[in-house]
This record gives structure tokens, sequence and C-alpha cells, in this order.
């Protein structure tokens, strides 16, 4: 009998990103023949919109399918750096990478940042993803709290107590995931102050930065001395539509593009060329349909904040950017005696509606869910429907299912 292949204890530190899997199980559902109401996961209902289509067909027909420069076509560096300065960062085009997708950046940037044992200021709620690249590089995860109830969204006196010896990077995320808060501009210059102080990076996630309801994007590299201490993320798949296409970016410090560019080198080599020029037609093409689908999204947001605060035992502050909504739940849930995890399975195994648990996000997440309103207002009608049911006290699918053994929630 052959033995399982060993794999490291390294690879266990690797995280997840429940979106994926609970849309994979929701996926198989459907194959059985269930319909499903799909508010798992953070991507457009919307198209690509046609020119940017056209731009990457065009740009495949005319031979773009060799390999680019790994840093990036220098026509998208240009633009991303012009739309970096648009957005009052300093940057120039040889401060841009391009990746595939933001993701990647991720890692990128914290494999240059962090030694062994360092500590990571990250969100918590927040991105799963930043737990799991720390982890991934060795460092110390430290999260720090994000309430869309308070004002400035992060207690910057907080943050600054979880400062110690060792901590290296401070990670922002604004707009938010989950929670739609905004850094505004005072608050992202008391953030500074701290981390000039403490001689800390900054790693802005900036994917949501052309998605908020009713202010200007701020991004901290804007600030005065901190445009050289910051890699901005950024991308394609948010404002554009352009998920699939896998096309993001960072911003950073001249001293560090060398060394992301070898790590390209080392992975991906670059991203795909016709990838680029269709990206190239989304940053220097009309924005028209960008306003459309945040003005869209608006729409559905406000429907959707308004519908779950009529819920008993839900609560919901409107989200100030991004497309999710991230309600407290926890009267609903207490009333069930299920924790946020036994809820959200119960609620695409009894009523087919597919939203991810607060707790996926950190501990601070807890007694909330997660639901994207990336999807049409129709379904997110019929989804406050469900919930609203769901959380009935009297609800006899919730009811028995609150009933069964207990094991550990697995979304
Ligand atoms: N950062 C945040 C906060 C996100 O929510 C996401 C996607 O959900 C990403 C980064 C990744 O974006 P991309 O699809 O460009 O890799």
């Amino acid at each position: 009998m052959t033995r399982p292949i060993r794999v490291t204890w390294q690879i266990h530190q690797l995280g997840t990103e429940t979106a994926f899997e609970v849309l994979a199980r929701a996926k198989r559902l459907e194959a059985q023949g269930r319909s499903v109401l799909h508010l798992e996961i953070g991507e457009p209902d919307f198209a690509t919109p046609p020119h940017i289509v056209a731009a990457g067909v065009r740009a495949l027909q005319e031979g773009a399918t060799k390999y680019a420069p790994a840093a990036g076509l220098p026509d998208l560096r240009d633009a991303i750096a012009q739309s970096m300065r648009d957005r009052g960062v300093p940057a120039q085009a040889e401060n841009v990478v391009v990746t595939s997708g933001a993701k990647p950046m991720l890692y990128y940037a914290l494999s240059a940042l962090i030694e062994p044992g360092d500590e990571v200021l990250i969100p918590d709620p927040g991105f799963p993803i930043y737990e799991s690249v720390v982890r991934w590089a060795f460092g110390r995860p430290v999260g720090y709290s994000v309430d869309t109830a308070r004002e400035g969204a992060v207690d910057v006196d907080e943050i600054a107590r979880r400062i110690s010896q060792k901590t290296r990077v401070l990670v922002l995320n604004s707009p938010h995931n989950p929670t739609g808060a905004v850094l505004d501009r005072g608050t992202l210059a008391s953030l500074a102050e701290l981390v000039d102080q403490n001689d800390l990076a900054v790693i802005s996630d900036e994917i949501y930065s052309q998605l908020l309801f009713d202010e200007q994007h701020c991004s901290i590299a804007s600030l005065p001395g901190l445009f050289d201490r910051t890699v901005v993320i950024d991308g394609f798949s948010k404002a554009y539509a352009m998920a699939g296409w896998r096309l993001g970016y960072g911003v950073l410090p001249i001293s560090m593009v060398r060394h992301v560019e070898r790590f390209i080198i080392n992975t991906t080599s670059c991203a795909p060329p016709f990838v680029q020029w269709a990206g190239l037609a989304a940053l220097t093409g009309p924005q028209a349909r960008v306003q459309e689908m945040r003005e869209e999204y608006r729409v559905r947001r406000d429907l959707l904040v308004h519908r779950l605060n009529e819920l008993e035992g839900v609560s919901c502050a409107a989200p100030r950017g991004a497309f999710y909504a991230f309600p407290k739940i926890s009267g609903a849930l207490e009333r069930k005696a299920l924790t946020a995890g036994q809820f959200t399975e119960t609620l695409l195994d009894e009523f087919g509606l597919a939203c991810l648990p607060g707790s996926a996000f950190g501990a601070g997440g807890a007694d909330h869910i997660r639901l994207s309103f990336a999807t049409s207002r129709p379904t997110l009608e019929r989804a406050v429907d469900v919930l609203s049911e769901a959380v009935r006290a009297d609800s006899e699918a919730t009811r028995a299912w609150g009933e069964r053994p207990r094991g550990k929630a697995t979304v």
C-alpha cells in the first residue's frame, strides 16, 4: 500500500477564502437540481464592458500571445501611474508592477517586507487572505477592529496599542471587505503619523477604490511622506467587472520594484499581454459604465439595508463602499442558539441561500453574515424573503436544524 505523500507544516499555514468554498458547495447543490441564491461571492454580476472585451480580442488577433515584460507592458504601467496621480498618489510608471489579479501582489509585498516572527497589523474582520499570507510568510498577524458604527471606522489608539517592537507592516483596506467601511482623510492622517513614528510599512488594499457611494476615495499614499512607505494594491476585478481576466497591480516604492519583478519572473513570468491590453482600454476608455454599475450597486445597497433592518434580531449599517452588507444577526442567532457558521449552513442546505458567516473574516466578524449585493435586485429581494423566514423565531427548518447534534461548523 502506498503511503500518502508528505506535505510540509508550512503549507498548512495557508488559510482559504470561504467564499470560494461556499460557491463550490452551492454549485454542487445546483448540479443536484436545487436552485440557489448566490450572495456569497464578491464578483460583479455585470458583463465586462464591450469596449474592453473588444480590446482584448483585438490584441489576441494581433498576436499579443507572447511573454510580456515581467513588470507589465509600458503603456499599461504608464496609464496606471497616471490614474494614481489622478488620485493624488505621486506615482511614475517605474513604480508600477502589473500582476495576475490583486491577490498575488499581497504575497509579493509581504514576502518582501517581513522576516520570520515579524508582526503585521491586519483588519479583523477583514479579507481572510491577509492572515493567510502573513502566516505563509512566517509572520504573525495581529488583528485590529473595524466597525462601521464608529466614527472613522477604526480606532487609531487601539491600533497604536497593538504596535510592538516586532511590528513591521500595517495593512489597510478601504473601502473595506466585509463591512463597507471607508477610511476618511482625517483617520488616514492619524494613521500616517503612527506609521511614521513607528517606522512601519503600509500595504493599502484599494481594490474597491472606485466603489464609494458618498465620497471620494483617499489613498494613504497621497499623504505627505507616505508614498515611499506604502504598497498600494488595486486591480480591475471589481470596478471593471473583470474578475475572471485576472489583472491587478501594485504601486511600490522604487526600491521594492526589482524584488517584486524577480518574484514575478519566478512565478507567473508576466500577466498575459492581451489581458493587459484589455486593462489599458479599461483605464483609458470611457468610464460611464463604471459609474452606471456604481449607481446600480447604490440602489441595491439601499434596498438590501432597508429590508434587512426590518427583520427581527438583525441590524445593518449602510456600507459606504464596496458591495457587501454585513448585518449583525446576534438577536436571531441567540433565539436559535446557533453560531453564524451553523446558521449560514442551514441557509444554504435548507433554504438555498448562499452567503458567508462573519467569522470567515476573523473573530471580529462573529454574529454577522456577509451578503454580496453584486447580484440582481430580484435575487436580493428573494434572499431577504428567505432570511426573513429563517430568522423567524418559530421557523421549523432552523429550529429542527438547531436541534441536530453539533459538530464544528464547516463554513
Ligand atoms: N482584496 C480584497 C479586499 C478583496 O475583497 C479581493 C477580492 O475579493 C481582492 C483583494 C482580490 O482581488 P483580485 O480578484 O484582483 O485578485
